[in-house]
């Protein structure tokens, strides 16, 4: 794998309540440049709502986030060009892939490029055929997504999000939605993507997974990071009680 040290996203003291919930507590986190790092914990640990701050879906109510160029200390309240620059930085892929139902395959990927990004839409369309092609679904750009299995549909959400040439690739459980035979197909895909050198942090329960791409594994539990390293010593010999209950649960 090809990474070089230099941070590209940068996380301290990220805190965020929901009224009386307080949600994140002062989470930490650093990524280098190519590298993939895995988010892991239990359910309402907070997993989700890290990305979501990443990605400017959600206003964090202290901490500073640094993405590439971009930084922020969340003291003060981002403007709107702030949030758009932070939104700009990532892209993120849901657990349901959140197509548009009445757009095609293709129309689906040159949305966001033509739209947010105001690219030539001939340019859009020959990058949207090129990344349709590499998950291998050039045949299906002009199908509609209910012509998709769960697990194609889902491909093509990860080329929307390539499609926006992000720093940062986010994944909030990609596969959790997919019958159990099309979950392969999809972190497949994931695995190209963190060998070509693309910078991700994803949640998952597929520690398996986890286990094969992550450069490092991350495990929150009650809104805190509890632990995180290499993913052969975390799972191996966790350090942390806590992590060792989740691990023994799961694996
Ligand atoms: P995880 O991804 O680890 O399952 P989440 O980040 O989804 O955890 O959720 C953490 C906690 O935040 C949960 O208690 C959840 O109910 C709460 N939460 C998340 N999003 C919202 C929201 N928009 N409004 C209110 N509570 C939320």
């Amino acid at each position: 794998m090809s990474h070089t040290d230099a941070p590209l996203l940068q996380v301290t003291g990220l805190e965020k309540s929901f009224g009386d919930n307080h949600v994140l507590r002062g989470i930490d986190l650093t990524v280098a440049s190519g590298q993939v790092v895995c988010l892991i914990g239990p359910s309402g640990s907070g997993k989700t709502t890290v990305l979501r701050c990443l990605n400017g879906l959600e206003t964090p109510d202290a901490g500073v986030v640094s993405v590439g160029e971009w930084r922020h200390d969340f003291e003060t309240a981002p403007t709107k060009t702030q949030r758009a620059a932070l939104r700009d930085a990532s892209a993120m892929v849901f657990q349901h892939h959140n197509l548009f139902p009445h757009l095609t395959v293709l129309e689906n990927v040159i949305e966001g490029p033509v739209h947010a990004k105001r690219m030539p839409r001939a340019e859009a369309i020959a990058e949207a055929e090129r990344l349709l092609a590499r998950v291998g679904l050039a045949e299906k750009r002009d199908a509609y997504p209910h012509e998709l299995s769960g697990g194609q549909q889902q491909r093509v959400g990860i080329v929307r999000a390539l499609a926006l040439a992000p720093d940062l690739l986010l994944f909030d459980e990609p596969t959790s939605a997919l019958d159990p035979e099309l979950v392969g197909e999809v972190l497949q895909v994931l695995k190209e993507l963190a060998d070509e050198g693309w910078t991700m942090v994803i949640v998952t329960h597929e520690l398996q997974f986890a286990r094969q791409v992550a450069d490092q594994v991350v495990f929150f539990d009650g809104g805190v990071v509890v632990e995180r390293g290499a993913p052969e010593d975390l799972f191996r010999a966790p350090a942390e009680e806590r992590t060792r209950r989740f691990l023994d649960r799961i694996l």
